[in-house]
């Protein structure tokens, strides 16, 4: 057993961590930040392989969070800093479409190479292949490569992830040991996930393809154009991720297949179809791309004689989340009732969260990075300020 005593100790080098670490470090303390994996960072640079969006530029960032305890921490890290933030990395960043913030390079490992090597400047120590495994009386206790170390540092952040993508690090093993110790804990749900379809093999041709220019229409009311892709196991991708949320709460999806024209417009169309059209003629006829046609037949049938109808409206029969594992993210974690507003833990004086361990939910499109963050530069800067015994 070791016997090295940190001053400030960080558990989880994803974004939160390592902000919560630099943070704590420009405070003055002395900082160890303790990793399970080989290396840092395994969901963050996952995260860079289809394009890293940093966050959302744009007026409404905040409509984002349902979580109203976010406000302020977002205020003083919202969309403005993390552009900062990535700059002073050197990291330059462009808005894309629909406001989305990407390093110009695009991917994780440029920003977090530098970023690395900035907080190893700062004294930040780096421990991997620490897993943190529970407590010891009051102490941290970890499976190291060296046996187990438990450490009493005067002050902790814990940033160990949500429960998703469990491979690189986020198995969300951490919840028993915090409710064992009266830390409310909601259970985890996926978010930001794809749903399963029971596809007839007639759909195999299609699979890997986009689906693009429909809008997406749920039984609440809510409207909005997306795209997402037809995958073997059923649909993914960022349109479906924006309204996974209203879908795992149970709300049915419809697709309007063509958002610019009335029912009317398209029966107009279809009345001037020849008698003996097939289906499809008629479906390529009326402009639908060929996937948008094959959806038609594979959910439509059998197709009425007047279809139009089922072209603004095409129910899509979802067989429920794909497993949480593979979610981009998780609801679910430490209750808002069982923090402060410095984000320490009610139950466990001087120990600190941050990140997608705390029960906060938001679609992707840079704002989950964006409150792991802000979230983490909060609780690194309140942890700061508590006295060294
Ligand atoms: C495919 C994919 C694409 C994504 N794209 C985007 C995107 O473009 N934009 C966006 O905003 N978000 C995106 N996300 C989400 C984003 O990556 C996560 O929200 C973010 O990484 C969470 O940060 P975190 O620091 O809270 O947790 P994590 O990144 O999960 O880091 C937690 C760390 O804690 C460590 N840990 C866990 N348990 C222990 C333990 N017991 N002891 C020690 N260490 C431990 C883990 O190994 C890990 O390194 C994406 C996610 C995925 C999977």
């Amino acid at each position: 057993m070791t016997k090295q005593q940190p001053d400030a100790l960080v558990i989880g080098a994803g974004p939160a961590g390592l902000m919560a670490a630099e943070a704590l470090a420009a405070g003055g303390r002395r900082v160890l930040l303790a990793e399970a994996k080989p290396s840092p960072a395994r969901k963050f640079l996952m995260a860079g392989k289809s394009g890293l969006n940093l966050t959302h530029a744009g007026p409404g960032f905040q409509a984002a969070y349902p979580e109203r305890w976010l406000r302020p921490i977002l205020d003083a890290f919202g969309p403005d800093e993390v552009q900062d933030w990535a700059r002073g990395l050197g990291q330059e960043v462009f808005t894309g479409s629909s406001g989305r913030v990407f390093p110009v390079a695009m991917k994780a490992s440029p920003l977090l190479r530098a970023w690395l090597a900035r907080l190893k400047t700062e004294g930040v120590e780096l421990r991997s292949r620490w897993r943190w495994t529970g407590f010891q009386n009051d102490g941290f206790r970890f499976d190291t490569p060296e046996g187990v170390s438990v450490l009493h540092p005067s002050v902790t952040v814990l940033a160990l992830g949500g429960a998703s993508w469990s491979r690189l690090g986020s198995d969300g093993a951490w919840a028993p040991i915090l409710a064992a110790r009266n830390v409310p804990i909601t259970p985890f749900e996926p978010a930001n996930m794809g749903f399963r379809v029971n596809w007839t093999p007639h759909m195999t041709p299609h699979f890997g393809q986009p689906v693009k220019g429909v809008a997406l229409c749920l039984s609440n009311g809510r409207r909005e154009r997306g795209e997402f892709v037809i995958s073997s196991k059923g649909l993914e991708g960022g349109g479906i991720y924006a309204i996974s949320r209203e879908l795992r709460q149970g709300a049915r999806l419809t697709l309007d297949l063509m958002p610019d024209l009335t029912e009317k417009a398209i029966a107009g169309k279809l009345a001037k179809a020849r008698a003996r059209d097939s289906i499809s003629v008629q479906l390529r006829k009326l402009g639908l791309s060929p996937i948008l046609a094959a959806l038609v037949q594979e959910w439509g049938r059998p197709l009425p004689t007047e279809f139009s109808p089922l072209i603004k409206a095409l129910p899509v029969p979802l067989a429920g989340p794909r497993p949480m594992d593979e979610a981009i993210s998780t609801a679910g974690g430490i209750a808002e009732e069982g923090l402060t507003h410095s984000l320490e833990l009610r139950a466990l004086p001087n120990v600190f969260a941050c990140g997608e361990m705390l029960d906060w939910d938001a679609p992707t499109g840079g704002y989950l990075l964006t409150a792991c963050l802000a979230t983490g530069l909060w609780a690194g800067r309140h942890a700061a300020l508590r006295q060294t015994p």
